[in-house]
């Protein structure tokens, strides 16, 4: 049965700032799908947020296939009916793992498809997801929420991970494109820096926990008076 609650997609939400992002809309009264590629980690991890009691559902998407994203959002139709909030989170960064030599975080030794590959899950993946999302969102009140990085920010763009970053800078770009092209039908489209937080990603010297990291996509996904088209740290404006 179709539930009666607002409901909020999280794409790589298995671990991680996406993980903590459900558990966060979970007590806030949303009905969340924790979106993630491997059924094997993203069962278990929708598990133990239902042991929290909190109303958790998950449903397999892996962001770079447009097969998988289709099924998704077919599935999603049925057993949900809509989308209240969408946050765009899953995200990876490869540079200087990708075989090329302790320099590899360089842009002088940067291999071409190691910024395909990026691209492909940070740009195409949120691309293709709010494609597929879109005709389920109401147009009074929706969210949409990119899940960039400050290593996205053109106003300080500094050396080294030169795909993360591009990828970022992108996603920030389709943040603006998507919010101007929606600017008419109420659904709100941000993007948002999490800090520097311990993850498999942002390492054990992080400064932020998950939970802080998260708290920013849950203020965009649920204060009444966030704007669309901007790019968002603990809870204000930051440059592009
Ligand atoms: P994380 O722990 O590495 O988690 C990344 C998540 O993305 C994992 O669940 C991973 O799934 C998923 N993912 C990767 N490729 C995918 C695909 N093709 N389809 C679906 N899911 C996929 O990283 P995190 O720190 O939580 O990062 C979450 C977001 O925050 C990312 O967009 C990241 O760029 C951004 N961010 C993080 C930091 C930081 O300091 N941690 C700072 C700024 C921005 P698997 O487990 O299957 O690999």
């Amino acid at each position: 049965m179709k539930t009666t609650k607002r409901v909020a997609v999280v794409t790589g939400a298995n671990r991680g700032i996406g993980f903590e992002t459900c558990r966060q809309l979970a007590r806030r009264g949303f009905n969340v799908v924790l979106a993630a590629r491997d059924e094997a980690k993203g069962g278990p991890a929708a598990q133990r947020l239902r042991e929290e009691r909190l109303d958790v559902d998950f449903a397999p998407l892996d962001v770079t296939d447009d097969e998988s994203v289709r099924r998704f959002a077919q599935g999603l139709e049925k057993t949900h009916g809509r989308v209240d909030v969408l946050v765009n989170n899953a995200g990876i960064m490869l540079d200087g793992k990708d075989g090329s030599g302790p320099d590899a975080a360089s842009v002088l030794k940067a291999k071409v498809e190691t910024l395909r590959r990026t691209m492909e899950v940070n740009v195409c993946g949120a691309l293709r997801v709010t494609q597929a999302l879109l005709t389920l969102m109401p147009r009074d009140g929706a969210r949409i929420i990119n899940v960039s990085s400050g290593m996205g920010q053109l106003s300080e763009m500094n050396g080294g991970w030169p795909a993360y970053r591009i990828s970022k800078a992108a996603l920030n770009a389709l943040t603006r494109i998507f919010a101007e092209e929606l600017k008419d039908t109420g659904i709100r489209v941000n993007s948002v820096c999490p800090g520097w937080v311990k993850t498999d990603m942002g390492g054990p010297n992080a400064e932020r926990t998950p939970e802080k990291g998260a708290e920013t996509i849950v203020w965009l996904a649920t204060e009444s008076s966030v704007p669309t088209g901007g790019f968002f740290r603990d809870q204000k404006p930051i440059e592009w």
